[in-house]
Parts: structure tokens; C-alpha cells; sequence
């Protein structure tokens, strides 16, 4: 706290992210990110990058990689917006359609940023709590809103939503904006995507840091109605006006392109994410059903944060939310298949789950 900061950072209440560890030797599943390397026409993008075009900006509008999106989704470019990052994507989102004075609905256990946002922009959240094993129930957002947002699959708690309960809620809900953050979407669920063209109020926010492996880019985009995106080109363009760099536009680009080898590790994830929930129960832990590259998982008898500490002590490191109503489940990335064996032989090896 110093005398010369402004009233608006003095009660700010910033987002923590998971650890990134300096050191070697550790097995990370507490942060999400893709345990495959990118796509090799990424690493080939770098390799021939031709370093004297950093002397200039990068193109502000970012149109080869709204191109690409939009030639990927079905969508024309004036319905795709990029960001650095798809925190930033949100944090626009935030400013441009939720600044209002009624109230922004979200699950009572969702991505924790929103929280943070609401509180940088003075938007007034109103948590809605979840029903049984952490289901997202939409009929409970019928109420007045200045906005709804939700993440679907929902994290942390992995599961996700159909489209047609999407779909009921746009139809009931006209007057003000809904966004599905898709971050974890490519892992199982259904995308909102097809709905764009038919509800002039739905931004569906995606990232290239999961599903893509390309957390260390910062890539991150919006697809929605062009008047939505005309808002957060406005936004965007009060603030920074060349928020992603010229190897990022280029390697999402690249990334983009390069379906088999996205298909292939994503369905590798997949099958791994079933193998551990297995492995997992047969050491008394019960995991939500999971449409995503992590596992909310919790165990019969043994306190999550004691599981969290002995693993760390074991040099894996997983996330664990000191809050109540999750403070007893462990959120756990899924590594590779070597990985996650590991994970369950340091688990096996646990004293406190010795029966
Ligand atoms: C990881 C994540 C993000 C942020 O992703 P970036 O594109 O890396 O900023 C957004 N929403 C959810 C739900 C996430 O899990």
C-alpha cells in the first residue's frame, strides 16, 4: 500500500495464477496448460521467421488470423475478434457489455477471474449456486441481468453443458449479453459457435493456450454478432492497439491449420483423462465427469489439501482452492499418459491412503 496509489488499485482484489515453478524436475498439473509441444508447423514458423520485420508494428487489425478463424469456424471476419491472450479477450468483454448497472450473473464456482474483472470495472456480481456434484442448472439465470457469463465445460469443475441448454437460455434471455468461455471445449463438449447467426447477443470466447499448446503465445479470440465485435474493437482499441505480436499472429496461425496433429492430442488427453479417472477411483477418489484436460477430484477419506501437500512434496505439483464448497477436491491437470502414471504411483505410494 503507498500514498501514491489511486482509490480504483487500492481495492483491487488481483487474480493469483497457479505456480509456474523455476526449477526442473517438477510434474506441473496445476495450471492446465497442454503437456503436448505445439504443432511442428509452429516450430517451423519460428525457425524461418525473418527477423528484420520485427523493426516494424505488427498489423493492428490482425487479419490473417481473424481470417483464418473465421475460415475455420464458418464465420465471416467481422465476427471474430483477437486478443492477447483470451484474459484480455474477457477483461474487454467485461468493460464493453457488462459495465452497467444491473447485476452480472455467473456460477457460484466458476473461473475466478470474473470476480476479479467485476471488481476492476465496478460491476456488480450475483453468484448463482449450483445444484448437486456442481451442475450448472440455467433455468436458475431467469432472473434481470445486465449480463450472464459462464465457462462451459465449467472450470474448475470440469463438466459441461449441452447445446441445447445453451440454446433455451439465449431464447429467454434477449435483452442482454451471453458468453460461453470455451477455453476447455476442444476436449469433448459442444461449441456455441453454430448459434452465432441465429442470437445477435452470444459471444463465445476461445483460447490457443489449451487445446492448441500454445499457453506461452497469448492467443485468445471472441466470436460473435459483428455489432458485439465492433464493441470490443472499441475497447481494444482505447487501450492497446497491437496486443498480439507478430510470432503470435504467425504460430496461431500455423497452429490453426496443422487439424491432425490438433486432433491426435486431443483425443490422446482425452483417452488419458479416462484412464486416471479409473485409476483414480480405485484409490477411493471420486472425479467429476470431466469434458476437459483436468479432473476435479475428491477423495473418500483423505483431505484434499493433505493430498495436495504430499504430492508437491513429490515434486507434482496440482491445484488446490482453499475455498469453501471446493476446499476438498484437487484439480488435476491431464499430463501425458507417463505423467499420470506417475501421478498414481506417488499416490499408491501415499501413507494416508493406506487402507
Ligand atoms: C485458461 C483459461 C482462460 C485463459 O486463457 P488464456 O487464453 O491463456 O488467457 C480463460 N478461461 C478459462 C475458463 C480458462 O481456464
Amino acid at each position: 500500500m503507498s500514498k501514491y496509489w489511486s482509490d480504483a488499485i487500492r481495492n483491487l482484489v488481483p487474480y493469483v495464477p497457479g505456480e509456474q515453478p523455476k526449477l526442473g524436475g517438477i510434474t506441473k498439473l496445476n495450471t492446465n496448460e497442454n503437456p503436448f509441444p505445439p504443432s511442428p508447423a509452429v516450430n517451423q514458423v519460428l525457425q524461418q521467421f525473418d527477423t528484420d520485420r520485427l523493426r516494424l508494428y505488427p498489423d493492428p487489425d490482425c487479419s490473417k488470423l481473424k481470417q483464418a478463424l473465421a475460415d475455420y469456424y464458418n464465420l465471416n471476419t467481422a465476427q471474430v475478434f483477437v486478443g492477447n491472450g483470451s484474459d484480455e479477450v474477457l477483461a474487454h468483454t467485461f468493460m464493453a457489455f457488462f459495465r452497467q448497472p444491473k447485476p452480472l450473473l455467473m456460477p457460484e464456482f466458476t473461473y475466478s477471474f470474473y470476480q476479479v474483472y467485476c471488481n476492476l470495472y465496478d460491476i456488480d456480481a450475483h453468484l448463482i449456486p449450483l445444484q448437486e456434484k456442481f451442475a450448472i442448472d440455467l433455468d436458475d439465470y431467469s432472473i434481470e441481468n445486465g449480463g450472464i457469463i459462464f465457462a462451459n465445460p465449467n472450470a474448475p469443475t470440469s463438466r459441461a453443458l449441452s447445446l441445447d441448454k445453451i440454446e433455451q437460455l439465449l431464447q429467454r434471455n434477449t435483452e442482454t449479453v451471453v458468453v460461453v468461455d470455451e477455453a476447455y471445449v476442444d476436449f469433448g463438449a459442444e461449441s456455441a459457435v453454430s448459434l452465432i447467426n441465429r442470437y445477435p447477443n452470444l459471444l463465445v470466447v476461445q483460447t490457443f493456450s489449451k487445446s492448441r499448446s500454445l499457453a506461452g503465445m497469448r492467443v485468445g479470440y471472441a466470436m460473435g454478432d459483428a455489432e458485439l465485435i465492433n464493441g470490443l474493437e472499441r475497447v481494444k482499441n482505447s487501450f492497446n492497439s497491437y496486443p498480439l505480436d507478430m510470432l503470435a499472429l504467425d504460430t496461431a496461425i500455423a497452429a490453426l491449420q496443422d487439424e491432425s496433429y490438433f486432433t491426435a492430442t486431443t483425443a490422446e488427453i482425452i483417452a488419458t483423462r479416462e484412464w486416471t479417472t479409473a485409476e483414480l477411483a480405485k484409490l477411493g477418489f471420486d472425479s467429476l465427469p470431466s469434458k476437459t484436460n483436468f479432473l476435479f477430484t475428491s477423495h473418500a477419506t483423505t483431505p484434499a489439501a493433505v493430498l495436495m501437500s504430499y504430492l508437491r512434496e513429490a515434486n507434482i505439483l496440482v491445484r488446490y482452492f482453499n475455498k469453501p464448497g471446493i476446499d476438498n477436491y484437487l484439480r488435476i491437470t491431464v499430463g501425458t499418459r507417463q505423467e499420470m502414471e506417475l501421478l498414481i504411483a506417488t499416490l499408491q505410494q501415499c501413507p494416508r491412503l493406506q487402507t
